[in-house]
């Protein structure tokens, strides 16, 4: 192999990071979804999380999920029109954990990586943690313009990455 070739072939740190990620979420046990974190300070990695229950209670595996239905506004072929939706609320969402699980000092400045488009909750949270910059490859579009809005008024980087690729058997289909 040349030179270019083994260049063309190394993973950029997107694709490191948001891979990292992907592995991250494998550990989770909540079957409807599956979301894995990082935190980012330059280059170094200084925290992982997943979605899941809190420690020592009993998980969607083994409890099943706690399902709560909510009805969301949808546009459908055009038109504008009330969709039901099921969430499991058991777990502690990914972003939520590695706020619980990293420092303050270590947030200054870094970058989440996130499977998964943060919801409403999980984006206000970072946008108060110290956090610069979200990056992200699943769309989650409940609320997307509110989080986006939020994120342009609070000066953080917020971005999906193109043509990526989860390695394999990392991403499972989400129940939405
Ligand atoms: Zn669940
Ligand atoms: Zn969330």
């Amino acid at each position: 192999m040349t030179q270019a070739n083994n260049d063309a072939s190394r993973k950029d740190w997107d694709t490191y990071f948001m891979d990292i990620a992907y592995m991250v979420a494998t550990r989770s046990r909540c079957n409807r979804r599956h979301v894995g974190a990082v935190l980012v300070q330059g280059k170094k990695l200084l925290g992982t999380a997943y979605n899941g229950a809190p420690m020592g209670v009993e998980d969607c595996l083994e409890a099943g999920c706690m399902i709560v239905e909510e009805y969301a506004l949808e546009t459908v072929d055009g038109a504008e029109k009330m969709v039901k939706k099921e969430r499991c609320i058991r777990t502690i969402h990914a972003e939520q954990n590695l706020l619980l699980f990293t420092d303050r000092n270590d947030r200054e400045g870094s970058t989440v990586y996130v499977t998964d488009q943060p919801c409403w909750t999980c984006a206000n949270m970072l946008a108060n943690s110290g956090i610069r910059e979200i990056v992200f490859h699943r769309p989650y579009p409940k609320d997307s313009e509110k989080v986006e809005t939020l994120m342009r008024s609070k000066g953080i980087i917020f971005r999906t990455i193109d043509q990526y690729e989860p390695p394999a058997k990392t991403s499972r289909a989400v129940i939405s």
